[in-house]
């Protein structure tokens, strides 16, 4: 049986995220992109909206919803803006949706509560300046010492690095493994900010997303007490890659959403505009525009919400949320680029938000996954090269 129908709660909590974004953060969007400023009181009101526990059951401070949910709320939230959604994407998805499944008690207790209720943010440090696709290729290194493991490395491009108070790190804890590329040398801690050593920076002058934060993570001896070891010693990479497949998700509804912007302000725009004495929507090429804007929403919306559909179920899905994410991010920069074209030199400035579409979309190309590692992945899958095994921890299926 298929059905594409929302429930109520879906919808209920939909409508609370669009009139979040487009009330509160619309009107002064282009502002703070202008000044590359991130608002933290953004994160205040999306933690009073219960946003930034979307997914996390109430036992452990969240508003406990669906991934479809989770999904809708991304699409509506990037229809606004990207730096919007990629709160989501690392504080639920890379971050608590991680804790949530490879943490025990005592981790869930101390960082996953305050993350849900929003009184602490999270974010994921896995890229490093000289690892990013490859990921094996980090260099952060975990010694244990005692009851301690001392951190020494560096993060970059971590999004809401100068913000966030939980960092989830990958690090070799066997750098013996690290010289044989053996990935089961990785392990992941749960850091905090104020540990002695730690210290972040704001990346500035993007091309996109300059209302978001991006940053760097600086580790000087930074001693982790071994209760923060996210799951077993050497589960790191596994970790990450299951991070990761949420993340993804979230990527792939939020550069929906953004699509969905494209096609709204193009057809507006392609209705006022006159030229040769009719509205340019009439000039077929114009058509041919906006009928692929179209058509990639709904196939980008079709295919995160199954992959939604799959995490509800607890059904392994990364191949269904890759091919989400890589569809709807290409999908997206076209869309954008041809919302450019179609405002003609208007679309050239930030007189129209198409302009900042267009550099918000070429991030999700690069980042979770860039366009070729995801090109990558499905062609190994459609070949038979690659075959999921069973991960110890799965998302839990969702029991609302
Ligand atoms: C705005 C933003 C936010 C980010 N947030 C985070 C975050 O919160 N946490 C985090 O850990 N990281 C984050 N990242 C980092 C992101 O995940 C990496 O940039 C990404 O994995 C790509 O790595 P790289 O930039 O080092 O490029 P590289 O891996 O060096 O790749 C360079 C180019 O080579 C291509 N390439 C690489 N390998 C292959 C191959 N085998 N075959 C064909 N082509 C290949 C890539 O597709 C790319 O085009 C963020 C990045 C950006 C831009």
């Amino acid at each position: 049986m298929i059905d594409f129908s929302f429930t109520e709660e879906q919808l209920m909590i939909q409508k609370i995220a669009r009139d979040f974004a487009q009330k509160e953060i619309l009107p002064r969007i282009r502002d703070l992109d202008r000044a590359q400023t991130f608002d933290r009181s953004i994160l205040k009101k999306m933690a009073e909206l219960g946003l930034l526990g979307l997914t996390i059951p109430e036992e452990y401070g969240g508003v406990y919803c669906d991934y479809i949910t989770l999904g809708l709320v991304c699409e509506e939230l990037e229809y606004v803006d990207t730096s919007l959604r990629v709160i989501l994407s690392v504080h639920i998805g890379l971050n608590s949706l991680t804790l949530l499944t490879w943490g025990n008690e005592e981790q869930k207790k101390k960082y996953l509560i305050p993350q849900a209720k929003g009184e602490k943010i999270g974010t994921f440090g896995l890229t490093e300046p000289n690892a990013g696709s490859d990921a094996v290729a980090i260099e952060t290194r975990a010694e244990k010492r005692g009851d301690y493991y001392i951190l020494n490395g560096e993060k970059m491009w971590i999004s809401l690095a100068d913000v966030a108070d939980n960092f989830i790190i990958f690090a070799w804890t066997d750098w013996e493994k690290k010289k044989k590329r053996d990935h089961s040398g990785i392990s992941a801690f749960i850091v905090e900010r104020g540990m002695k050593g730690l210290e972040t920076a704001t990346i500035h002058n993007k091309l996109g997303i300059r209302a978001g934060n991006t940053g760097s993570i600086s580790l000087t001896d930074v001693e982790v007490p071994k209760e923060n070891l996210l799951g077993e010693e050497g589960e790191g990479f596994k970790i990450a890659m299951f991070a990761i497949d949420q993340g993804r998700y979230t990527v792939a509804a939020g550069a929906t959403g953004l699509i969905r912007a494209c096609l709204d302000w193009s057809v507006k725009y392609a209705n006022e505009r006159k030229t040769f004495g009719s509205p340019i929507g009439y000039h077929q090429l114009i058509k041919e525009m906006i009928c692929q804007m179209a058509v990639d929403y709904e196939v980008s919306r079709l295919l995160y919400l199954k992959a939604g559909w799959m995490k509800n179920q607890g059904i392994r899905n990364t191949r269904e949320t890759s091919m989400a994410k890589y569809y709807a991010c290409e999908a997206a920069e076209r869309a954008a680029s041809n919302a450019v074209q179609i405002h003609g030199a208007y679309g050239f400035s930030d007189e129209y938000p198409v302009e900042r579409f267009y550099r918000n979309a070429k991030g999700a190309q690069i980042y979770e996954g860039s366009r070729e590692i995801h090109k990558i992945i499905q062609a190994d899958y459609a070949l038979g090269l690659r075959i999921d095994k069973p991960l110890r921890c799965n998302l839990p299926p969702y029991k609302g």
